[in-house]
């Protein structure tokens, strides 16, 4: 027969009600007795459970009312937890493997954020079906309608003759005109801008068809350069990274409910438009390289963002928003001299 005694506190069932009394096992059965040795709770074993103990709280008994019984003593093991946590303890105490946590987890963390994600993401795209690829596109860009964009108020000849333009491109290319579509809007926000959302659709501000509009190679780089996004599926690259890195925060963080906001951070990464330097400069040599078949040249490339930084620079001097397209996109000088020196394969 086997028989321990400890001292220690029992809390009432749902309550922070407690007293110190004594627990007193005898096989596998265990009693309470308060400090005048009355009983006050008795129980088999069986009908009791154990909580995992924290370092430097022994394990609780948990009682089938919710009572609970902790030792005063924290190195007290009940006899009839065999060693059931016998690992977690020894990893807990081990400072060698706590140093070595706190070194790694950080680096982990970052291997899955800024090198398994990524690569994850160029995986998943292959699994993503047009259809998914065409919604995800157009409730973005609802999103960022509501968040940033207004009407165009380009007179609907200029529009029409941009749209001409774009669709005589667009056959040239032999890309389908289903897929890309070209849009105009007013924008506060973007001000001089364009961008590419991920299923095809391009949106232009008018505030960029103004300031280009005695340069018309230069909207065309501009635009070949957002098809080239497109091309490459940077946007759905982007979109996947954010929406894998926010469950991968969302789970490692226990933070669950982050999940419904996946489609709208996904929608934020497309206004930020945090393309990385490799993917904006596989845009502009697909603009370049498009832009030589079209007929143009590598020069073309080069003077309309010379064209556009010009621009931006004396409108910038007035107002900074227009800053805005420039800070998204490497070097205009990085560029121009990339564009200068291609030479076609
Ligand atoms: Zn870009």
């Amino acid at each position: 027969m086997s028989h321990k005694k400890t001292k220690g506190y029992y809390y009432y069932p749902s309550s922070s009600q407690h007293i110190q009394c004594s627990a007193i096992i005898i096989d596998e059965h265990i009693q309470l007795f308060d400090n005048g040795a009355c009983p006050i709770v008795s129980s088999s074993k069986d009908a009791c459970t154990l909580e995992s103990p924290l370092p430097g709280i022994a394990a609780a008994l948990c009682f089938a009312d919710g009572g609970r019984f902790i030792p005063d003593d924290i190195n007290f093991r009940w006899p009839f937890a065999h060693q059931k946590h016998g690992l977690a303890q020894r990893l807990e105490k081990n400072k060698l493997l706590i140093v070595a946590s706190v070194v790694f987890t950080p680096i982990l963390l970052w291997l899955i954020l800024y090198r398994g994600i990524p690569a994850a993401a160029v995986y998943s795209i292959g699994l993503a079906s047009p259809s998914t690829i065409e919604a995800m596109g157009e409730q973005s860009l609802h999103v960022i309608e509501k968040l940033a964009l207004a009407p165009s108020e380009l007179s609907s000849d200029k529009q029409a003759m941009i749209q001409k333009q774009w669709h005589v491109m667009l056959e040239q290319l032999q890309l389908d005109n289903e897929q890309f579509r070209l849009s105009f809007y007013q924008s506060d926000y973007f001000s001089a801008n364009a961008f590419a959302l991920p299923h095809g659709r391009v949106i232009v501000t008018d505030e960029l068809v103004l300031l280009l509009q005695d340069k018309p190679d230069a909207l065309r780089a501009i635009l070949l350069h957002e098809i080239g996004h497109v091309e490459y599926q940077h946007g759905i690259r982007l979109a996947s990274q954010a929406t894998a890195s926010t469950i991968v925060l969302a789970i490692i963080f226990g933070d669950l409910e982050g999940i419904t906001e996946v489609v709208l951070g996904s929608s934020s990464s497309f206004l930020q438009q945090a393309f990385s330097r490799d993917m904006e400069r596989e845009a502009d040599k697909y603009a370049i390289e498009k832009l030589i078949a079209l007929g143009y040249s590598n020069d073309d490339f080069a003077d309309a963002i010379q064209a556009l930084q010009n621009k931006l620079d004396e409108q910038a001097q007035l107002d900074e928003s227009w800053l805005k397209y420039l800070s998204t996109h490497p070097s205009s000088q990085e560029r121009i001299d990339f564009a200068r020196q291609y030479t076609p394969q």
